[in-house]
C-alpha cells in the first residue's frame, strides 16, 4: 500500500486546490480523478468566477495562465425592476474582479498546476471506491484505475473534493442536508454576442432570473432560471422557450446577431446541499461541502476557498507530524472557518431559491443600488461573496438605503404627478 500524507478524491477546483496548496507546504499528496482524461471538464456550469476567489487565484499562480488562456475579468450589471444596478469599479477593500472562464478551459489548466507541483501525484483514470480504517479513524482509500485494478493508497487525511454526489461523504458517513430550488435552470454558449464592452448582465425579472457571462475565446453564455411554475411549457419545447425567453429580456442580447454553440443544457430540480466539511481523518471541499442554486455563481468561488482554508489549517498540522488528536482539532478548525466564512451566504442563497418575493431590506437595498454609487458598491461586494450577510444587512447600510430612496422620491415625482407629455 503507497503511502501519502494526504489523498484528494476529485480533481476539479476544489481538489486541485487543495492538492496544490497542500503539496507546496512540502506534503505528498495524491490527487486521484475518476476522468482518465487530462482535457476533461465540467460541463455542467456557467464558470463565473467571483472576485471573493482572487486571492486563492494569485496564490496558486492561477492567475497568469487564465489571462493567457483569455478569461474576461468580470464586471456585472443587473437589471431590477428599479432599474440598471451597474457594478463600480472595484473598492480597494476588496479584490479587484473575478473571471469569466470557461470550465473547458479552466479545469485542464488546472489539472496542469497541479501536475507540474512537486510532490503532487495526479493519477487520472482513479475512481475512489472505499476509504481505509483504523478504529474510527480513516487512513486512507481503495481505488479502481482506468483498467480496473484495484489500488489501496494510505494517507494521515482523505479529502473528498469528488463533487456534490460525494462518493466519500458518503463512504464516511457524513450525511447532506436539503433543501427546495423553486426555479429550474437552462443555458448555452454562443458567438457574436460580445455586448456591453465585455460585461457580464444578470436580470431579476422577480421571480425568473437570466444572464449573459462573455468568456474566453469570444463565447458568451447565456442562462434562464424560470421559477418551476412555468416548468411543464418550458419543457413542451425547451429550445424555442430558451430562446422566446433570452428575447423578451428587458434590454436583452440580440440572438439574431448570434451562432449557439452547443446544446441548451441545465436542470430541473437542483436542491441546495450541505454537509459538515469534516470528519476524523477527513475533509469535505467544494461541492462536496457545500453545493448551492448556482443563480449566485458562488460554487467555484467556494471551491477555491474551501481548499484554501483546509490547506491553512491542516497543511502545518501535518506537516509537523501532529498526532491525531492535534490533526482533528485543525480540521475543527477548518470547519469552524467554513461555517463562518459561508453558512450566511448559504442561508440566504436557500432562501431565495425558493422563489419567494423579495423580502423588504433586499427592495430597500437593491433600489438603493440603482441610484446610489456606495449602495451599488456593497451590492456587489454582498454578491461577490466579499462582504457577509451581517454587513450586507448592518443597520448603517439600511439607513443609508433608506435616505438615498428617500431623497430619490423627492428628486422624481411619482409617475401618477408627473407632467404629461405630448
Ligand atoms: C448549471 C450550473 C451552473 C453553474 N454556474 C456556476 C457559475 O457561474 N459560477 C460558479 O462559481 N459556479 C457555478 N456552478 C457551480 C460549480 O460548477 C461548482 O460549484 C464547482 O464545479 C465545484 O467544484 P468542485 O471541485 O467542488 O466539484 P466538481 O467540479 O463537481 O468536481 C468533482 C470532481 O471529482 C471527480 N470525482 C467524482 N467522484 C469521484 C471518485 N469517486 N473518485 C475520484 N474522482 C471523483 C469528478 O470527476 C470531478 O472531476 C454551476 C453549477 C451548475 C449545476
Amino acid at each position: 500500500m503507497r503511502a501519502y500524507d494526504v489523498v484528494v478524491a476529485g480533481a476539479s477546483v476544489a481538489g486541485c486546490s487543495t492538492a496544490i496548496l497542500l503539496a507546496r507546504q512540502g506534503l505528498s499528496v495524491a490527487l486521484l480523478e475518476r476522468s482518465p482524461e487530462a482535457g476533461a471538464h465540467k460541463p455542467l456550469c456557467t464558470h463565473y468566477i467571483q472576485s471573493s476567489a482572487l486571492p486563492v487565484i494569485e496564490r496558486l499562480g492561477l492567475a497568469p495562465l487564465l489571462e493567457a488562456a483569455g478569461a474576461v475579468p468580470n464586471a456585472i450589471d443587473v437589471h431590477t425592476r428599479w432599474g440598471w444596478v451597474r457594478e463600480p469599479a472595484a473598492d480597494p477593500a476588496h479584490p479587484a474582479h473575478g473571471y469569466n472562464i470557461r470550465r473547458e478551459t479552466l479545469d485542464p489548466l488546472l489539472r496542469g498546476l497541479a501536475a507540474a507541483t512537486p510532490g503532487l501525484d495526479l493519477r487520472l483514470g482513479h475512481t475512489v471506491t472505499d476509504l481505509v480504517r483504523e478504529g474510527g479513524q480513516v487512513r486512507g482509500v481503495r481505488a479502481q484505475d482506468a483498467a480496473g485494478a484495484a489500488v489501496s493508497l494510505q494517507a494521515r487525511l482523505v479529502v473528498g473534493a469528488d463533487g456534490r454526489a460525494s462518493r466519500v461523504a458518503a463512504l464516511g458517513g457524513i450525511a447532506g442536508r436539503t433543501s427546495p430550488n423553486g426555479r429550474f435552470f437552462y443555458f448555452a454558449q454562443y458567438r457574436g454576442l460580445p455586448e456591453e464592452g465585455g460585461r457580464s448582465r444578470m436580470w431579476f425579472l422577480e421571480p425568473d432570473i437570466a444572464y449573459t457571462f462573455p468568456n474566453d475565446d469570444g463565447i458568451t453564455v447565456v442562462a434562464v432560471a424560470p421559477a418551476k411554475a412555468g416548468l411543464k411549457a418550458f419543457k413542451a419545447d425547451r429550445e424555442a422557450s430558451f430562446a422566446r425567453f433570452v428575447r423578451a429580456l428587458p434590454d436583452g442580447p440580440n440572438l439574431d446577431r448570434a451562432v449557439r454553440v452547443g446544446p441548451v443544457m441545465g436542470f430541473v430540480d437542483w436542491p441546495n446541499l450541505s454537509r459538515i466539511p469534516a470528519g476524523a481523518g477527513l475533509a469535505l471541499v467544494g461541492d462536496a461541502a457545500l453545493s448551492v442554486d448556482p443563480i449566485w455563481g458562488t460554487g467555484c468561488a467556494f471551491a477555491f476557498r474551501s481548499a484554501d482554508w483546509l490547506a491553512a489549517a491542516a497543511g502545518p498540522a501535518l506537516a509537523a507530524g501532529a498526532s491525531d488528536a492535534a490533526l482533528a482539532a485543525s480540521l475543527s478548525a477548518y470547519a469552524r472557518h467554513h461555517r463562518a466564512g459561508l453558512a450566511g451566504h448559504a442561508f440566504h442563497i436557500r432562501d431565495f431559491a425558493t422563489g419567494r418575493s423579495w423580502r423588504w431590506p433586499e427592495r430597500l437595498l437593491f433600489s438603493a443600488a440603482a441610484h446610489d454609487e456606495e449602495c451599488a458598491r456593497d451590492l456587489f461586494a454582498f454578491a461577490a461573496r466579499n462582504i457577509g450577510l451581517g454587513q450586507f444587512l448592518s443597520p448603517a447600510a439600511l439607513l443609508r438605503a433608506a435616505r438615498v430612496n428617500l431623497a430619490q422620491r423627492r428628486r422624481a415625482p411619482r409617475a401618477a404627478d408627473a407632467p404629461a407629455l405630448g
